[in-house]
């Protein structure tokens, strides 16, 4: 009994990170974060940090095709070995794609969107026009919304996701946290109005 117990959650467990492994490894080299200043620290409002919204977006659809592992490793095991194993890897995969699927449809999608891409370049125009916040506008994404650091308006109330930058709490600590958050904002976006 506990020894299917465990094999279950080994495979639900492995199921569950093999499918959130594009969006924990792939933006975290260093090289690719060069011109990003360190987590957490508040993040210059740039080209580069829009099309990182887009690179995560990218990521997170990706990892459905790394769901296919899993179901097939379950199929595998279900079959010819263990079927407890198998029944995990195939339900936590089997959920996840479907919960993906679902939330394209809903507004329950994941926390990097085309729509949040063009939000913040909308800041990021208005910061260049004839009429910005002040005269050295300079947008910054803190952690409960993007700011112009110079006047500290609220330029966007939209809680800072995780990015891809290689995390301030460390390797595995920043692994974990990444896993329960799925990458969502920890903090509630403040109002526009501060
Ligand atoms: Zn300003």
């Amino acid at each position: 009994m506990w020894s299917e117990f465990i094999d279950f959650s080994i495979g639900a467990s492995f199921a569950y990170i093999v499918v959130r492994l594009p969006i924990l490894m792939f933006p975290r080299m260093r090289s690719w974060n060069d011109q990003f200043s360190d987590h957490p620290s508040p993040i210059a409002l740039d080209p580069y940090l829009i099309q990182r919204v887009l690179h995560m977006r990218m990521f997170f659809w990706t990892g459905l095709y790394f769901a296919s592992l899993p179901l097939f490793l379950g199929w595998a095991s279900l079959k010819y070995g263990d079927a407890a194993m198998g029944f995990g890897l195939w339900v936590v995969s089997g959920w996840t794609i479907i919960s993906r699927i679902m939330s394209a449809i809903g507004d329950d999608g994941p926390p990097w969107t085309k729509q949040l891409a063009m939000r913040l370049q909308k800041v990021r125009n208005d910061s260049q026009s004839d009429n910005p916040c002040c005269d050295y506008s300079l947008p910054v994404w803190e952690v409960t919304a993007v700011r112009c650091s110079t006047c500290r308006k609220v330029l966007l109330a939209e809680a800072r996701p995780d990015l891809g930058r290689p995390r301030s709490d460390g390797r595995i600590k920043g692994i974990i946290r990444l896993l329960i958050t799925d990458g969502r904002p920890v903090a509630a976006p403040l109002g526009e109005e501060e």
